[in-house]
């Protein structure tokens, strides 16, 4: 994707681009929120630091919510992502070797499918075209922001391609940088949280079982692992460990990863091979004490982060994507100062509670599964137990993992 894509934006002088809203990072969760904004008048600017090919390449899947399904039908790119990924009917919840399985299942929710699985690359790719050659949108890439300076009526925003500089003036700036956001700390923004004792081996694997669309949630003492089914008979498993034992799941010999991992996974997936290289990411729990202030709002993990049990945080990061498209939207309608405190408090008043909600319920999943206290194993067995049998507390917790509890956006009211 080229620089001189900027040119269909109105540059007022050599070195400075005039737009409404500049989004800091092309990552999926910043491309959603250009995309949810596509032919809206908004002008728009993605600046993001990799080139756009490179951005797309990160091998890692995830767990994909039935809201953020919808939330793409609604932007009109789902067409292109959906025959590309995995669709799973069945989420099974199990404590280590206790033979009592949750199962949530379709029927549960009278719906088609309980989520999807998603490749970094299909997604992304797939926005990055939806947006190619769209009159509002441009990209500056690759491209690093260096700084940004805030005023009353509008930021200015420096950014450096390759080794030369460029201003941008907007109306509103968002942070979607990522976890380690620059944008953040330069606002002086302070977050909350901790570092969890555990990291997390991610890694791909074919497998010879014949059925391939079930998700699982695997809890050991050690930490859950997620199981989750991908096209073509593979699996994209996040493997949580305590650091040391992690490192080493990494590092181990092949043969013997693979046949640990059979035994973690209860022989259920036949013959494994390994596809991909084994990823480790440290895991952290963090929240914004703000999203927004005048002229800056953050969106996904620029704003927060939580534990991959659940598969939960880039499934936040879209809603808060669409959440904010919506009014941002809603204030360029009415004529009203898109990057104003008080149109961007309506966004932060929607999204940080609902986030903390779900970042408290991964933590409490950690927590109460990865040890072997006797009366904590006693109480979350009688919990799946009751988790099992009572409907309503079921459907709940499906709602809830399947993005269908709080607010909606309009995008994904269809
Ligand atoms: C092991 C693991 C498993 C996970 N599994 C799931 C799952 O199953 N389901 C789920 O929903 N979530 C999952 N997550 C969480 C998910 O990976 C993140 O929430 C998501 O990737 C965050 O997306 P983002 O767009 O906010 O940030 P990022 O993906 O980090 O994107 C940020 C972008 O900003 C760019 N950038 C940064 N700084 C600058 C700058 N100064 N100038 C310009 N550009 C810049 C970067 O190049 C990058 O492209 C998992 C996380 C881990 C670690």
């Amino acid at each position: 994707m080229v620089l001189d894509q900027v040119n269909n934006l109105s540059v007022s002088t050599e070195k400075i681009l005039d737009c409404d809203l500049a989004i800091v990072g092309g990552g999926i969760v910043g491309t959603t929120l250009a995309s949810a904004l596509k032919h809206s008048g908004i002008k728009i600017i993605i600046i993001e630091a990799k080139p756009l090919e490179l951005a797309a390449a990160r091998r890692q899947a995830y767990a994909f919510s039935l809201l953020s399904g919808r939330i793409y039908e609604g932007i009109g790119v789902w067409q292109k992502i959906f025959p590309n990924i995995a669709k799973f009917r069945q989420i099974r919840l199990s404590d280590a070797d206790y033979p009592k399985i949750v199962k949530f299942q379709t029927k549960d929710l009278n719906d088609e499918y309980l989520g999807y699985v998603a490749e970094h690359n299909i997604v992304l790719t797939a926005l990055q075209e939806f947006i190619a050659d769209c009159d509002n949108i441009s990209w500056l890439c690759p491209a690093e922001v260096t700084e940004v300076e805030y005023q009353d009526a509008f930021a200015t925003v420096k950014v450096n391609i390759n080794g030369a500089e460029k201003l941008i003036k907007t109306k509103l700036v968002v942070g979607a940088d990522g976890a380690r956001s620059r944008i953040r700390q330069w606002a002086g923004i302070k977050t909350g949280g901790w570092k969890y004792w555990q990291s997390c081996v991610a890694f791909t694997i074919k497998h010879t079982a014949p059925q391939n669309d079930i998700a699982f949630e695997r809890f050991w003492s050690t930490g859950p692992m997620g199981v989750l089914p991908l096209p073509g008979n593979r699996c994209q498993i996040v493997w949580t460990n305590p650091h040391a034992e992690a490192k080493n799941l990494q590092t181990m010999d092949e043969g013997e990863f693979l046949s640990k991992l059979s035994q973690y996974t209860g022989g259920l997936l036949g013959k494994l091979e390994l596809v991909s290289d084994r990823l480790l990411f440290p895991v952290q729990l963090m929240q914004c004490d703000r999203y927004v202030q005048s002229r800056l709002a953050l969106i996904g993990d620029a704003a927060h982060c939580c534990h991959p049990v659940g598969g939960q945080g880039l499934n936040l990061g879209i809603r808060d994507a669409a959440s904010l498209a919506q009014i941002i939207q809603e204030a360029h309608t009415l004529g009203s100062d898109l990057g104003s405190l008080n149109t961007l408090k309506h966004y932060e008043a929607w999204r940080k509670r609902e986030n903390l909600a779900i970042l408290g319920f991964s933590d409490f999943l950690d927590r109460a599964f990865s040890n072997n206290w006797l009366p904590m194993v006693i109480l979350r067995r009688l919990g799946l137990w009751i988790l099992q049998y009572f409907q309503p507390l079921k459907i709940f917790a499906l709602k809830l993992m399947t993005g269908l509890k709080g607010r909606t956006p309009q995008l994904a009211r269809y």
